[in-house]
């Protein structure tokens, strides 16, 4: 069982907690800087713990910071969704930015760089400045126009704002070095033009800077101190550098990379979860079975379990792939603290207990969570005809099976002992009820002259409140479905069940997203309602672990 203990050593908290102390530092700034092309996953989340969580624990400040430098992918449905995501997993930021606010000062840096000839206006078109970078083996080749006059790149550079030619006609480039052994810093390109609307800055601009360049100064604007990324960035810190130390910007940030999250079973990448909506995979970005923020909250996964993950897997420079198995414990984890507990029979059998008196109800008042003696109680009817579980009766039980038998006792959960006198079978030999008596003196307690072991669920015929249950399972059988490129035959096609169920019926008035524990059968949350009453729930998770024997 996971528990939320004190955070855990990371180098990256280790570092901040040096740096406050040998006075490097005197704050803390951090960013989270999504891209608006999709909607976050549970590696975004792993990052904006990282940001809003470290900011929040050294007292320090983080920037929601929108990295809109490409106006074609990015969409506003994208912008709030992100906004309401981070929202939810429990977060504020200092301020709301976007790499677009700072498209003046990337535009007077971009000139500022040309007149310290450390950018020129490259007339290539894209492949050719791509055949010209060379490869890992193979050093680069200076573009013709790499040493043009500083006078005629900061001409052609104001045309190129004011629209005077098409795309892909010329770009800026920064001036460092066609030989370096990192391609990132042969002479990247910094500005393109790109006859597009913008989100935010509308028809303004015609020329657009590239994420590599806009970064870094972004961050530098926000004087950020830890600029924190994965480590696919490592071979751009160089670069990340250069533009920060040639400029003369108010701060100088620090890049730090730490390994991106991999969970098993699932895909995290924008574009492939993507493929799963548009070829209709999954029910939406949202479907309960989606790795993503959205996702994960409709299944039920409270925001603190989330969180409570991301501490648990701790950060570091080694790539892994985290299994799936521990995300659902650290769910559990959280909602065995939470959840109402509830009653509810998925495979039912009758049983008749014959000297209840028919027509009696006794209502039944007890807690919604036991974990808590203090939380709300519900009216629980009992009568002389339940519903119980098929898998908790057994004609001719083993050894120390504590359930229900032929001349075995049980205990009701929340109301009495019950005998099974009789099994009653139909023509074909098939169980249809049990004959049961009571021991009326037992309701609440141990009878005092013998033990009774077993605890089964039930519910009340009568008042059964009967409901549609979905049983999601993983989306992919394979522990790593992103290796391939064709990831969609790794799809488990059994991924959602749907059975039908008799719920107490205390559940039927319950809000969407409320999450039961169904005694002994797992979490379950309530996913749609018809006229006020609840007609569907899904699964959560289920109470133990049982893919961890299969796979
Ligand atoms: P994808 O690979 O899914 O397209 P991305 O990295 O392009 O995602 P961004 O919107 O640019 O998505 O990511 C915002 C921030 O989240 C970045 O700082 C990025 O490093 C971080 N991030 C993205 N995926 C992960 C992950 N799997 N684990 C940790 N951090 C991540
Ligand atoms: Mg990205």
């Amino acid at each position: 069982m996971i528990e939320l203990t004190e955070k855990r050593a990371h180098f990256i908290r280790q570092l901040i907690t040096d740096e406050l102390a040998s006075g490097k530092h005197q704050s803390v700034v951090t960013r989270f800087p999504p891209e608006p092309n999709g909607y976050l996953h549970v590696g975004h989340a792993k990052s904006i713990c990282l940001n809003f969580g470290l900011a929040q624990e050294f007292k320090g400040i983080c920037y929601l910071r929108f990295d809109d430098t490409n106006p074609i992918k990015e969409e506003e449905e994208y912008v709030n969704a992100i906004i309401e995501d981070v929202r939810w997993l429990g977060f504020e930021w200092h301020a709301m930015t976007h790499s677009s606010d700072y498209y003046h000062e990337l535009y007077d840096f971009a000139v500022l760089l040309i007149k310290k000839d450390l950018a020129y206006v490259d007339s290539l078109s894209m492949e050719e400045i791509r055949a010209y970078r060379g490869t890992l083996q193979e050093s680069g080749r200076e573009s013709p126009y790499r040493n043009r006059p500083i006078e005629e790149s900061l001409d052609l550079f104001a045309r190129m704002k004011a629209g005077e030619f098409p795309d892909g006609t010329h770009v800026l480039r920064a001036k460092i070095d066609m030989q370096s052994g990192n391609v990132n810093m042969r002479d990247p390109v910094i500005y393109r033009i790109r006859h597009a609307h913008h989100q935010r800055t509308g028809d303004e601009w015609c020329i657009y800077p590239m994420y590599d360049y806009a970064h870094p100064i972004s961050d530098a604007l926000e004087k950020i101190t830890h600029s924190l990324c994965t480590l696919e960035f490592q071979d751009h810190r160089p670069l990340y550098d250069w533009f920060v130390d040639n400029l003369p910007v108010p701060a100088k940030p620090i890049q730090t990379e730490f390994a991106r999250l991999n969970l098993s079973h699932t895909v995290t990448s924008k574009r492939k979860l993507r493929e799963l909506v548009e070829k209709k995979a999954v029910s939406g970005w949202d479907d309960p079975r989606m790795p993503t923020i959205r996702g994960m909250r409709k299944r039920g996964y409270p925001a603190a379990a989330i969180r409570q993950f991301c501490e648990v897997i701790g950060i570091s420079r080694s790539d892994s792939v985290i299994d799936m198995s521990i995300l659902e414990e650290c769910v559990r984890a959280e909602l065995n603290r939470t959840a109402k507990r509830a009653l509810c029979v998925m495979d039912p059998i009758k049983v008749i207990i014959e000297n209840y008196p028919e027509g009696k109800v006794e209502v039944l008042k007890p807690v919604f969570n036991q974990q808590d003696p203090d939380s709300e109680t519900r009216e629980l009817p009992f009568t002389r005809e339940i519903y119980i579980e098929r898998s908790d009766f057994m004609e001719e039980p083993p050894k120390k099976y504590f359930r229900l038998s032929p001349g075995a006792e049980v205990r009701l959960r929340h109301a009495y002992v019950i005998k099974c006198h009789e099994a009653i079978h139909d023509e074909q030999g098939n169980l249809i009820e049990l004959r049961c008596t009571y021991d009326e003196k037992t309701l609440g307690k141990n009878p005092e002259d013998r033990k009774v072991k077993g605890v089964i669920h039930w519910v009340s015929c009568a008042n059964a409140y009967p409901v549609t249950v979905l049983e999601y399972d993983r989306l992919f059988n394979d522990p790593n479905p992103g290796r391939e490129d064709d990831f969609f035959k790794f799809l488990n096609h059994d991924s959602l069940k749907v059975k039908q169920a008799y719920c107490e019926p205390a559940l039927a008035h319950q809000p969407i997203g409320e999450v039961f524990q169904f005694e002994r059968l797992g979490y379950y949350c309530v996913n749609e309602s018809k006229e006020g009453r609840v007609s569907i729930f899904h699964r959560v998770v289920d109470l133990k672990d049982t893919w961890g024997k299969i796979g």
